[in-house]
Formats: C-alpha cells, structure tokens, sequence
C-alpha cells in the first residue's frame, strides 16, 4: 500500500481577528507558535493539531479548515458518521432517534454512530497485545494528535502503535459495504465525518500509515448541532431498531477516557491530557513503564468527550454517555459474528501498515551543524534573562535561543536585552521602538481601551 507521508494542518489564524496576545503561543505544548511581523505563525513541522491554542485564543481568531455542508449534495447516498460524543452533546429531550431522524431531516440520507462496530478494533488491539513480545506495551493509535506527537516528538515509540485504524474508518467501510449491498453504486456514496477535533480533520485528510481515507469530507459539529437543535422538536419518530443493531456500551464509551482499556483483559493504563501524554511518553522512551501492556493516551482531557470543536460541557458529556451505555448489550454478548467472513474483510481493511516515525530535528538534519547550532543556543542563552515572558514571540528565552541558533531569530527580538542596549547607548530609543512595531504590528502600542480588561471591552 502506497502510503501518505504528508500532514494536512486544519488551523487557519484570522489576523483580523488576533489581538497579538500570544495566549496560544504559551499554551502550545510543542513550541509551534511564534509570533512573526506582527502576525501568528504556527510551524507546521512542530504541530500535533492538539487544538489547545484553538482553547486559549480569547478572540476565537484560530479557526478550522472544515469543508462545507454543501459538499454532501454532490453525492446521491450522503451519509452522516458521527461519534457517540455526539450524541452526548445534546440535552436530554434530544433523544437520540431525534437526533438521527434530524440528520436525515437537514439533507443526509443514512445517519450512522462510528462506534457501531467496534467489536472488530476491540479483537484486534487485543490480538496484537497479546503477540505482543517487547517489554514497551502497545500503544493505541487512536488519538491522531497523540500518534503525530510520537512521530515527531518521540520517534522510537512509533514501531510500538498499534496497527489499527480509527474507528471512522472502519465505519466508513461498514457502511460502504451494507450500502453495496443493497445494489448502490460506491461511486454514489459520500461519507461526512461530523468530527470533535482538529486532529481528526487532519487523520482524514491525510491518514497516517495509508494512502487515503474513504471518507469524503470533514463537517463542523457546531454547524450540525445548530441544524438539528433547530428542527428536533418536530421530526418525526425513527425507527432505531434498524440501524442500532451492533451499537454496544463499548462503542458509546469508546471515545472516553478509559474507553479502550475498560474492556482488555490485560494490564492497561488511560492517561488524558496532552501535558499527561507527553510526561508519560517521556517516562515510556526512558524505560520507566514497566509490566503494562496496552496504552491508551489521548490528547485532550476526559478524552473526545473535551474534543475542541465540542461546545458542550465534557463532564456532561461524559455522564450522558455513560447513562446512555447502560441501556446497550456488551460487545462480547453480541460479537459482529453474524456474517463471519464480512468480519475476516473489514478486520483486514483495519489493520494498518508500520506508521513511521518523522522526528523534528531542533537544529536541523546534518549533525555537525547541529552541534554546532546547540552550543550557539547554549551560549546565547547566557545572556537572555530567563524570565519566559514571551515579549519576544517565542514562548520561552530557550525557545528564542534555538531559533536564534538556527538563524530565524535575532537578539534584538529580546525586550530586556533592548533596553540594556539602549542604556549602554548601544540602539536608540528610536529604532528600538521601530523594531518592537515590526515584531508587534503598527499602533499595538497606541492606547485601546476596547482590549479585554479595559474600561470599554467588547464596545
Ligand atoms: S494545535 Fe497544538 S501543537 Fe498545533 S499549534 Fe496549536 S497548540 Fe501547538
Ligand atoms: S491566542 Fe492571542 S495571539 Fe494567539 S491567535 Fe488568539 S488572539 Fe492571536
């Protein structure tokens, strides 16, 4: 299989919008923002689409790159694919038959939860842990943001992901399949993934250990939540027992913390949170985790239930779905063994090829050169203050530092060391404000009592 070895980014910053706060630039858990000219830049190479800086922007100036509901109409079969914390977005008298029988109202033509079948990615995670033979545990693959920061961040722990795909995908293929069955064109079909965070944007459009998904567009939830909350009161009943005939309390909580490893019968760990992930990555790459076998880590806090293009509250989210649980059958009571053989194609349609490490390389590929740049950056940050304020763009001196090292930085970006400069009549005042304009923007510095905090905010 031809594999895909490019990342698709979902992040678009409005300028207009950006106030220059530099929110985003410090909450980054990567280092990927800096602010350039007096602009917002992220760093593509850096990036894990974890959408924390999406979070902390104030003025809402990060947006995502959805593709737009009119996509759907091109298509004769357009299905809706959402996940199940979806459905616990909504209140309770949004029942879930409203919800699906409102999807089919706003233009979808079939109405289906990715969760569905996930009995087929619960035997096969479970088949790898057990042929598991190194001492690192297998760790799952489905958080992309999660999967992305490993790839960049802690390459030797890629050979350890599991070979599944997300359980879009394997939605996707179901339904294409039942579709085809009952005499449709493929062709016909159009597949919309209603997705809860960034990172699942960029897992479509650009799959890791694949070609291509099968999934023809990304919706924003928020659209679709307003579509249906706008003509749920009135749809009328649906009749639930056709479609929800594989949905189990495994796939309501599959996209919660703790939603793989409730159901492996070996010794597992859920860590949430991408500040967690990363110093439980850290401590996994030094061979500190010892004696676990399967590793469940997702990027956000109470996992997709806090996706960051969900409105709702999370804890909510999570109870709602865990109420809603209770009134499905276990996975292992109702096994997709049905139809064997469709079993045997779609768990060999999930399996995924090796996913191959991309490391981000602070000072660069060539060795020498970055040796070199390293002991630049150590030196230079001798003279840098060390108080991380962020004046200068980057998030922190050692940040500013490395990128002065690999020559996309310069000294003068540094406010402290401006005034020093100045006090020892090294710059004018003059040209000093010049430089801080440039960085900053024109008239950032100009009274605004219109900013947060102030006496006329949001006037
Ligand atoms: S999505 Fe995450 S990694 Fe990417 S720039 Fe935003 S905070 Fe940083
Ligand atoms: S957090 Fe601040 S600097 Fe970052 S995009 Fe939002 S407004 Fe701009």
């Amino acid at each position: 299989m031809q594999k895909n070895d490019t990342f698709h980014h979902a992040l678009i910053v409005d300028d207009q919008k950006c106030i220059r706060c530099t929110h985003c630039v410090k909450v980054c858990p990567t280092e990927a923002i800096r602010i350039v000219d007096g602009n917002v830049l992220i760093r593509e190479e850096r990036c894990v689409d974890c959408g924390e800086c999406v979070r902390a922007c104030p003025r809402k100036a990060i947006g995502i790159d959805h593709d737009d509901l009119g996509l759907i109409h091109r298509y004769k079969y357009r299905v809706a694919l959402f996940p199940s914390v979806f459905v616990g977005q909504f209140p309770e008298r949004i029942t879930e038959d409203k919800i699906y029988a409102s999807l089919l109202k706003i233009g979808f033509t079939h109405a289906f939860e990715v969760e569905q079948p996930i009995g087929v990615l619960k035997d096969l995670i479970r088949e790898e842990v057990k042929a598991n033979k190194s001492d690192v545990p297998v760790i799952s693959s489905f958080c992309p943001a999660i999967v992305r920061l490993m790839q960049i961040h802690y390459p030797s722990l890629t050979e350890h992901i599991a070979h599944v795909k997300a359980p879009h995908d394997l939605a996707a293929y179901y339904i294409v399949d039942r579709l085809k069955n009952k005499g449709i064109d493929p062709a016909d079909i159009g597949l919309f993934y209603i997705t809860p965070c960034v990172a699942k944007i960029a897992a479509v459009k650009a799959p890791v250990g694949e070609e291509k998904s099968i999934v023809s567009g990304v919706i924003s939830p928020t659209v679709i939540y307003n579509k249906i909350m706008a003509v749920a009161e009135d749809v009328p009943p649906f009749d639930k027992t056709k479609l929800w005939k594989e949905l189990t309390k495994e796939g309501i909580q599959w996209g919660l913390t703790h939603g793989e490893t409730w159901w492996q019968n070996s010794r597992t760990i859920a860590v949430d949170g991408i500040h967690n992930a990363i110093k439980f990555l850290e401590r996994l790459e030094n061979g500190e985790i010892k004696n676990i076998d399967y590793v469940e880590l997702r990027a956000c806090d109470r996992s997709c239930a806090a996706g960051v293009l969900l409105e709702q509250n999370r804890f909510l989210t999570v109870e709602r779905l865990k109420h809603r649980a209770k009134r499905y059958p276990s996975g292992d009571k109702k096994a997709m063994t049905e139809d064997p053989e469709k079993y045997v194609v779609l768990r060999e349609k999930m399996k995924t090829d090796e996913i191959e490490p991309c490391p981000m390389l602070r000072y660069g590929p060539d060795m020498e050169k970055a040796m070199t740049r390293m002991q630049r950056a150590r030196n230079i940050m001798c003279h840098l203050p060390g108080i991380d304020c962020g004046a200068c763009g980057a998030p922190t001196c050692q940040a500013l530092a490395e990128d002065m090292a690999n020559g996309v930085a310069k000294m003068s970006d540094c406010v402290f060391i401006q005034q020093l400069w100045q006090k020892d009549n090294k710059v004018e005042p003059e040209k000093a404000f010049v430089r801080m304009e440039k960085k900053w923007g024109e008239k950032r510095f100009d009274p605004d009592c219109t900013k947060i905090g102030a006496k006329n905010e949001n006037n």
